[in-house]
């Protein structure tokens, strides 16, 4: 490949170098832009083309940083609905209840209960306690035990 490249030139009678040194050459050369470097700094172009970069990362991720809070949040209040719940067996288990018994906030958790605080949906959501036999659940779409 090289070796065809510098044939072609020699079958021409021309070296590469006597191309560059041609007047027509010397007078693109002298078209060209290049960069100053006595004014030290970025052009115009550099910037939009490095923040349009900073951009398009940016939109990638954030919608990925979105969805995995969301995802968090699911899962913890996933969690406190297995722990209301696990509550909510003990509680019938010593108190003697059976299912369709529907145990209090305050049956459950405080001095007494099996849950020191009663958990909070980090999404906002309320729960439900619901009855034995019957699993607790959130408002929240998807906060599903
Ligand atoms: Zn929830």
């Amino acid at each position: 490949m090289h070796a065809t490249y510098r044939t072609r030139w020699l079958y021409n009678g021309l070296n590469r170098g006597d191309v560059l040194r041609s007047p027509r050459a010397a007078n693109l050369v002298s078209q060209m832009r290049t960069r100053d470097w006595s004014n030290p700094g970025f052009t115009l172009i550099e910037i939009m083309i490095v923040v349009a970069i900073i951009g398009l990362i940016l939109a990638i991720a954030i919608p990925n940083f979105n969805r995995y809070r969301l995802y968090a949040q699911q899962q913890l209040c996933i969690e406190n609905l297995s722990q209301i719940d696990n509550a909510k067996q003990q509680w019938a288990l010593e108190k003697g209840m059976k299912d369709g018994d529907v145990p209090t906030e305050t049956d459950l958790s405080g001095a007494n209960g099996w849950l020191k605080a009663w958990p909070t949906c980090p999404a906002g959501g309320i729960y439900s306690i619901n009855a034995i036999g019957a699993v607790p659940t959130c408002t929240v779409a998807n906060h599903t035990y």
